[in-house]
């Protein structure tokens, strides 16, 4: 993907905040961060999103993100931290390559990464199920 910058910056060609580095993957630091320290995991291979991503790179970025955060959890000390993905620009996603968001939290870091629960009826609930299972 020529013009994709994840690309560039996970192959080297642009310069960035490297905090871990493998054959598959680049962790940089994100230069717009929710918080102290939050990185983001980038494949070098260009998938666009979750459902792009081969199953085995897809477990390997979990362990990356597992080691990562634990070097960022004993560095930094945070007390808490959150993995996020977002796929689509719906979904808040605007760089369209697979990325993987570690954002360590602090008490009182005024960030908001929750949603407000709904309140759907048990019947709701099953018919969701029944679609997504198929029954
Ligand atoms: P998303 O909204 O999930 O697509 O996240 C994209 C993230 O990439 C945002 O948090 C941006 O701050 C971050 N970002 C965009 N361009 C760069 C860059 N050149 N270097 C580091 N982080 C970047
Ligand atoms: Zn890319």
């Amino acid at each position: 993907m020529d013009s994709c910058i994840f690309c560039k910056i996970a192959n080297g060609e642009i310069p960035s905040n490297t905090i871990y580095e493998d054959d598959k993957f680049r962790v940089i630091l994100d230069n717009g961060p929710a918080t102290k320290g939050h990185a983001l995991v980038l494949p070098k291979e260009h998938y666009a999103n979750l459902f792009e991503m081969p199953q085995d790179l897809l477990a390997d970025a979990a362990v990356v993100a597992k080691k990562v955060a634990s070097n960022i959890k004993d560095k930094l000390s945070c007390d808490g931290l959150n993995l996020v993905q977002n796929n689509g620009e719906t979904a808040g996603q605007t760089v369209m390559h697979f990325h993987l968001h570690i954002i360590p939290r602090y008490e009182n870091d005024g960030q908001h990464i929750l949603w407000t629960p709904t309140s759907p009826s048990a019947e709701e609930l099953v018919e969701v199920k029944n679609t997504i299972v198929g029954a």
